[in-house]
C-alpha cells in the first residue's frame, strides 16, 4: 500500500503555530500553519521560513479559523505558494477576520504581513461543506465536524487507501449552538495525529457551570451591579450570548441590559448567525419554535469607540461582554478602569488567563493592579467559571479516540504542552488503542 509521510513542524509539546507537512507520493499538503504564541523566542520563529520550499505545496488545508491554526498563512502567497487553502466556508470567514486583525499585531516591530497578503491569500481559498470529498492530485480529502468552534474540522486524508486523519481541536460535547465532534467513522484508519491540549486534565461540569453562572447574575441584579465578562471573540462569546438568551427569556434571570462591546466579537456573530447549517438538533429546534439563539431583548452590539465610553451612563445592573479575553488589551480595559474598584461589580472570568496577563493576577487576588498605566485598587468580586471549555478533556479525548476503527492504529499525539500530551499518551496506551507517540518539531514518520 502506498505511504504517507508526516512532517511535523508546529504544535510539538505546545498548543500554538500548529503545522504538519503531510507528503503523499509527490503531492504535498500542509495542514494548518498557525501562529506561534508563547515567549518572544518563540514569537521570533513566526519570521522563519519553513525549511522546504512552500511553492512546492499543492494546498493547505486548515482544520478551523483560530489564530494559533490559521495566522501565518498570508505569508504563504508571498513566498511563492500558488496552490489551494481549502477549509470549512465558514471557517474562510472567521480566518479572514483574523488575518484582518492580525495586520496590526505589533509584536514582530513590524507586522508580520500586509492587507495585500491577506487579499492575495484570499485569492486561493476555497471554501467546501463538512462531508464532501474533493480531491488534490490523487489524494482526498474530507472534513467532518470537530465540534470545537463554528466550521471547526477533523481532517480525514485517503491515499490510494491509507487513511490518516487529523483531528485538529476537539470540541466538547453539549457545547451550545455548534455540534458535538463527529465519531461516525466508517472505514478502517492507519494513523491519527490528535491534540491534547488538556490531555491529562478532566473539565469542571458544563451543567453547574451554567448554573453559577445563572447565581452570580442573579445576585449581582439585586445588588444592581455590573457585571464585566472579559471574553474571546470566537466561540466563548457566542456561548455566553446564547446561555443569557436561555435565561433571560425563561426569565431564570430578570431582564437586564447586555452589552458586546467588541467590533470583532459582533462580526464573529453574525458569521454565527449566517452558518445555521453547522447548529446541533436543540439549536435547530430552538430556531424553528421562534427563539433565535443569539438574539434577545436588551441585547445591544457596540461598535464605535463612542458608544463604548457611553455604556458606563446606563443606569446598572448591566453585563458587558468584552475582549481581549484576558485583558491584555481590548476595550474590557476601559471598563475595568472605571468600575473594579466598585464592590458591586463582577468581572467573570469565562476562558482560561494566560500567565503574565492582567486577567490572571485579577484570578490570583491582587488587591491592587495597573489597568493600563493606571493603578486600581481591585474591590469587584472576581468569578472563575472553569466549565466553558471548547476542548475536549481527558476522558473525551479518549472517547473521540475509540471511535475510530483500525487494527493497528498508529498515534501521534500534539498540540498540548508536554504533561498534557504525556497524559494522553499514555492513556491511549492504556486503553490498547494502539502505539502512540508524542511528537516532537522536526520528526517525521511514514505511516
Ligand atoms: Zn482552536
Amino acid at each position: 500500500m502506498s505511504e504517507i509521510k508526516l512532517t511535523f513542524y508546529g504544535a510539538a509539546e505546545m498548543v500554538t503555530g500548529s503545522c504538519t507537512l503531510v507528503e503523499c507520493g509527490s503531492t504535498r499538503l500542509l495542514i494548518d500553519y498557525g501562529l506561534i504564541q508563547g515567549t518572544d523566542n518563540d514569537k521570533a520563529e513566526n519570521l522563519r521560513p519553513l525549511p522546504f520550499s512552500v511553492s512546492e505545496l499543492d494546498a493547505v488545508i486548515l482544520t478551523h479559523g483560530h489564530l494559533d491554526h490559521t495566522g501565518r498563512v498570508p505569508l504563504l502567497p508571498g513566498s511563492g505558494f500558488k496552490g489551494r487553502i481549502i477549509t470549512h466556508a465558514a471557517s474562510t470567514e472567521l480566518a479572514t477576520l483574523i488575518w484582518l486583525d492580525s495586520i496590526r499585531l505589533s509584536d514582530y516591530g513590524k507586522p508580520l504581513y500586509d492587507e495585500k497578503a491577506v487579499n492575495k491569500t484570499l485569492e486561493l481559498v476555497q471554501g467546501i461543506e463538512y462531508n464532501q470529498e474533493i480531491e488534490v492530485n490523487d489524494v482526498k480529502i474530507t472534513l467532518f465536524d470537530a465540534g470545537h468552534i463554528l466550521g471547526s474540522a477533523h481532517i480525514l486524508l485517503n491515499y490510494k487507501g491509507k487513511r490518516v486523519i487529523f483531528s485538529g481541536d476537539i470540541g466538547v460535547k453539549r457545547t451550545p449552538i455548534i455540534r458535538d465532534p463527529f465519531t461516525q467513522w466508517e472505514r478502517n484508519v492507519h494513523a491519527v495525529v490528535i491534540e491534547s491540549t488538556y490531555g491529562d486534565r478532566l473539565h469542571k461540569d458544563r451543567e453547574k457551570t451554567v448554573e453559577e453562572f445563572r447565581s452570580k447574575i442573579d445576585t449581582a441584579v439585586n445588588e444592581k451591579g455590573i457585571i464585566i465578562i472579559p471574553a474571546f471573540a470566537i466561540g466563548r462569546t457566542q456561548e455566553i450570548l446564547y446561555h443569557l438568551n436561555h435565561l433571560i427569556e425563561r426569565k431564570t434571570v430578570k431582564p437586564l441590559p447586555v452589552f458586546v462591546d467588541s467590533p470583532m466579537g459582533n462580526r464573529v456573530t453574525q458569521i454565527y448567525k449566517k452558518y445555521t447549517e453547522c447548529y446541533d438538533g436543540p439549536t435547530k429546534a430552538q430556531i424553528l419554535s421562534g427563539d433565535l439563539p443569539l438574539q434577545f431583548k436588551g441585547l445591544n452590539h457596540v461598535i464605535s469607540s463612542s458608544d463604548s465610553r457611553s455604556i458606563c451612563e446606563t443606569i446598572p445592573p448591566f453585563i458587558v461582554i468584552a475582549g481581549s479575553g484576558m485583558c491584555n488589551g481590548g476595550r474590557v480595559l476601559h471598563h475595568l478602569q472605571n468600575h473594579i474598584n466598585q464592590d458591586n461589580t463582577v468581572v467573570m472570568f469565562v476562558g482560561y488567563q494566560g500567565e503574565g496577563t492582567l486577567g490572571r493576577r485579577l484570578i490570583e487576588g491582587e488587591k491592587n493592579v495597573f489597568i493600563g498605566t493606571e493603578m486600581r485598587e481591585v474591590r469587584a468580586s472576581i468569578a472563575t467559571l472553569n466549565g466553558f471549555s471548547a476542548h475536549a478533556d481527558q476522558n473525551e479525548l479518549i472517547q473521540w479516540a475509540r471511535s475510530i476503527p483500525g487494527k493497528a492504529i498508529r498515534w501521534f499525539v500534539n498540540h498540548g504542552e508536554k504533561k498534557a500530551a504525556e497524559g494522553l499518551s499514555d492513556a491511549i496506551s492504556k486503553e490498547g488503542l494502539g502505539e502512540s507517540v508524542i511528537v516532537k518539531k522536526g520528526m517525521s514518520v511514514t505511516v
